[in-house]
């Protein structure tokens, strides 16, 4: 895969982080949180640190089609300053259609200076899916620009393209049937540049940064399944995940949002609980600052970060209905769920969750004492 070049003028990352009075403890505790969420041994934390300190920052061009915000909401809805945050601050946004401060022509002028600056370095950033080459070009366009002129345009000089949220991934949706204006994925029409898809409706905020820190880190993309999702994060299921676990493993479902199983925290599947087909890492990163995430809410989860999920049946409806004995069911709902979520790259996923399942903890004090 492709390596980024990095301007050396600007400063580090541990620089830009002193100056925004993160501590070094703080900086170490997100390297392990870091390596943790991208299945990375202790033992690469050191080297996270390092390449983070050194680390520069990339330009960033941000486009956003056919979508509802959410995505950029998700991203932004952080109660307070976070060291994720820092790294988007460290990140060089230099054109995002909803945050920039700039409007009319100087936005539009900020876009393409930033692209004739960073010609074939910058990353693109997709938020919404858009009308394809055949579909209605006025259905959608930015500055009298079709949002199909304006992405293939703006991929032209990217190193790499970040399809963020289940619309630019997949569709979403706007491409949900009829699909009045032909919305299409940006993986649809990008087919000669690396697409990573960082899925969900909303997708979970440290999943973005996660993926910008790998990129930070290494200088190049993760490794991806196949729906060009990082596996790091989609590697398992939220069923593979999920604190309602034992009691899906031991037959006990709320039948209704409100009987005793419910309040007892049973598990949700009978109320259509997409979790054994859905790979996402809500389960383990949460949602609002790690506040909680829809099952512990005691909502299902609705699939959103699969392809077709919009159209895929109703969202309260069970994958599969139980009718015999639970061993009977808990088979059916494991081989549906393999169904619904396509082919899965098992080796790959079988390898994230056995490195997931040896991982040693590792603490912060420990950090202190190795670097
Ligand atoms: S079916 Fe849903 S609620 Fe039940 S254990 Fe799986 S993910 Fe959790
Ligand atoms: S729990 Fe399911 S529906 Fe809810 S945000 Fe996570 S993946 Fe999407």
């Amino acid at each position: 895969m492709r390596v980024f070049e990095k301007n050396p003028l600007e400063k580090g990352l541990a620089e830009r982080l002193r100056e925004h009075g993160v501590s070094r403890r703080g900086f170490l505790k997100f390297c392990a949180a870091t390596a943790s969420m991208m299945a990375l041994p202790p033992a690469m934390i050191p080297a996270i640190a390092a390449a983070l300190e050194r680390a520069r920052r990339p330009s960033v061009i941000w486009l956003s089609f056919q979508e509802c915000t959410g995505c950029t909401e998700s991203l932004t809805r952080s109660h307070a300053p976070t060291v994720e945050d820092l790294i988007l601050d460290l990140i060089s946004l230099d054109y995002h259609h909803t945050l920039q401060a700039a409007a009319g022509e100087a936005a539009e002028a900020a876009r393409e200076q930033a692209m004739r600056d960073n010609h074939g370095n910058y990353l693109l950033i997709v938020d919404g899916s858009l009308p394809g080459p055949d579909a209605n070009p006025g259905y959608s366009t930015i500055a009298g620009v079709s949002n199909y002129a304006m992405l293939m345009e703006a991929v032209e000089g990217a190193a790499a393209v970040i399809a963020v949220g289940t619309c630019a991934a997949f569709g979403g949706l706007p491409a949900a049937a009829p699909n009045p204006t032909g919305a299409v994925s940006v993986m649809d029409l990008v087919k000669d540049r690396p697409v990573v898809n960082v899925s969900g409706c909303p997708p979970v905020p440290m999943v973005i940064t996660g993926v910008l820190a790998h990129f930070l880190t290494f200088g190049r993309l993760p490794e991806l399944d196949e729906y060009h999702r990082p596996l790091a994060f989609f590697g398992q299921s939220i069923h593979d995940r999920c604190y309602r676990r034992p009691f899906y493993d031991k037959g006990l479902f709320a039948e209704t949002f409100d009987d005793a199983g419910a309040r007892a925290g049973w598990c949700l599947y009978r109320l259509g609980c997409k979790g054994p087909s859905t790979y996402n890492a809500c389960a383990t990163m949460r949602w609002n600052s790690g506040t909680s995430w829809p099952i512990e809410a005691g909502h299902p989860c609705l699939g959103c970060a699969e392809p077709r999920f919009w159209d895929a049946g109703g969202f309260y409806v069970p994958l599969s209905v139980p009718t015999g004995p639970a061993q009977d069911y808990l088979l059916a709902a494991g081989a549906l769920g393999a169904v619904v979520g396509g082919v899965v790259a098992t080796s790959a996923r079988g390898r994230v969750k056995a490195e997931a399942a040896v991982r040693q903890p590792v603490t912060v004090e420990e950090l202190e004492q190795k670097l």
